[in-house]
């Protein structure tokens, strides 16, 4: 497959006509946009904060391909902090939109099948030694969308700040958003706080993903991850450096990467391999959470189109949750 990375300077994203139509679905026929019930209004759970611009001025889009639409992620409207909304220089530069913005068209529905969550959780935490950043898209089943974000930069506690900030140099300063970072960044304990409230909304006019006062799971809905580790190693180590319980909601996830190898029979080992298979153009910067989640629900668009059943292939054993046990016997380790 011809390599389609290509360094783009915002400006020239701006002011350049949009490059042809990208085409490349090897499962399905790719059908308008406009055919499908498409959420592109702006993201609902955000509010005001301090103003400031992102300064990301690179990204990646495929050779030959039309992304027309795609802009880099405003990181402070996704946290719900921009106050730029009414600036049109502002709103021309970023994306303020959930929508996983695959450009002119979708893949097509004529295969796709009934679910057993109406809604999945597209979760891809970023940081090794502590959790840097949380993003949470809401990909809404039925819509094939993503409808909602929960996207928090997440403070280090057990570090220095100079240890912070090379940290975060090295980490965010290549995508141009170290000054995102250090402008929001908050406590673990202080986002799973405000991700729990963002849980608790209701959604569809009646459905709480989740009830402080119910069984502790989630309400037909289910995280997907790209790989086991965000939450079998890492969600557990960071709430054990905050001193946490591990929150109940984590108990069991869909692991994308079981999902394609059982339904498509081939083995794709990380996120890269599952878009390169599926001809899915890889937007954004690779290794910022926001941006690969958004790939991630890409991927998983393409998969409940083609027909695969979602569903969760690990779970923690309730008496002893750090014992995980794996749904799939066919699965990557
Ligand atoms: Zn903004």
């Amino acid at each position: 497959m011809a390599t389609w990375r290509i360094t783009l300077l915002r400006c020239a994203l701006l002011s350049s006509p949009p490059p042809p139509f990208f085409q490349s679905s090897s499962f399905s026929t790719p059908i308008q946009r406009s055919q499908l019930k498409r959420s592109l209004v702006k993201c609902s759970s955000l509010s005001k904060g301090e103003p400031t611009s992102s300064t990301r001025i690179q990204s990646e889009i495929p050779k030959g391909g039309r992304i027309s639409s795609w802009k880099p992620m405003c990181l402070y409207h996704t946290q719900g902090k921009c106050t730029k909304m009414d600036d049109p220089l502002h709103l021309e530069k970023f994306s303020h939109s959930c929508s996983v913005e695959l450009g002119g068209t979708v893949p097509g529905l004529k295969n796709s099948r009934a679910q057993k969550f109406d809604y999945f959780l597209v979760l891809d935490l970023e940081g090794k030694v502590e959790i840097l950043e949380f993003p949470v898209l809401l990909f809404d089943a039925k819509t094939m969308d993503v409808v909602d974000v929960f996207h928090r930069f997440v403070r280090p506690t057990r570090m220095t700040e100079k240890r912070i900030n090379e940290y975060i140099e090295g980490k965010y300063g290549r995508f141009g958003v170290d000054r995102v970072w250090h402008d929001t960044a908050i406590k673990f304990e202080d986002v799973i706080e405000q991700f729990e409230s963002w849980l608790r909304k209701e959604r569809d006019g009646h459905i709480r993903l989740w009830r402080e006062d119910g069984d502790g799971h989630l309400n037909e809905a289910a995280f997907v991850t790209c790989g086991n580790w965000d939450l079998k190693t890492k969600i557990p180590q960071q709430c054990e450096v905050a001193g946490m319980k591990l929150p109940p909601y984590f108990m069991e996830w869909s692991n994308l990467k079981d999902i394609y190898l059982n339904f498509y029979n081939r083995r794709a080992p990380g996120m890269l391999s599952m878009m390169r298979e599926l001809g899915i153009p890889q937007l954004g910067s690779h290794h910022l959470g926001i941006d690969d989640s958004k790939n991630i629900a890409r991927v998983l668009q393409r998969l409940l189109t083609d027909g695969a059943l979602v569903q969760i292939t690990a779970k923690r054993s309730p008496g002893s949750p750090h014992i995980v046990r794996f749904l799939f016997q066919n699965r990557i380790k």
